[in-house]
């Protein structure tokens, strides 16, 4: 039995290697951002952030700077890519947030 391996069929391997490799990376981290189980308004540094699930329900006379625009989406801190529906947060580790959710803390995007 002849167990050679072509120069072509390397090259061939790495190419695809190559190609398949950054895309598996971003699926696995979109899926790890996915995996991510919900942040609670109700937990205490959620509660002292003044966390809400959706930005339009922001006590303004609380959060008198607060504007409609600002959510978690286009936050600093927001993980998810533009268009995901939720994504993890720098400030909350391990919990997803909802890309219209708000709390003290955002902070625009640069460029959004
Ligand atoms: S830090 Fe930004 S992304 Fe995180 S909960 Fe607050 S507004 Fe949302």
């Amino acid at each position: 039995m002849q167990n050679r391996i072509s120069r072509r069929t390397l090259i061939q391997t790495g190419l695809m290697a190559g190609v398949a490799l950054p895309g598996l990376g971003m699926i696995c981290s979109s899926a790890l951002a996915a995996g991510l189980p919900p942040l609670d308004p109700a937990d205490p540094t959620a509660k002292a952030l003044g966390f809400v699930t959706d930005t339009t329900k922001v006590d303004a006379a609380a959060n008198p700077t607060h504007k409609p625009t600002q959510k978690c989406g286009v936050c600093a801190q927001f993980q998810g890519k533009p268009g995901d529906a939720t994504g993890g947060c720098n400030i909350f580790v391990g919990k997803s947030v909802p890309q219209g959710g708000w709390c003290k803390v955002f902070a625009a995007k640069p460029g959004a």
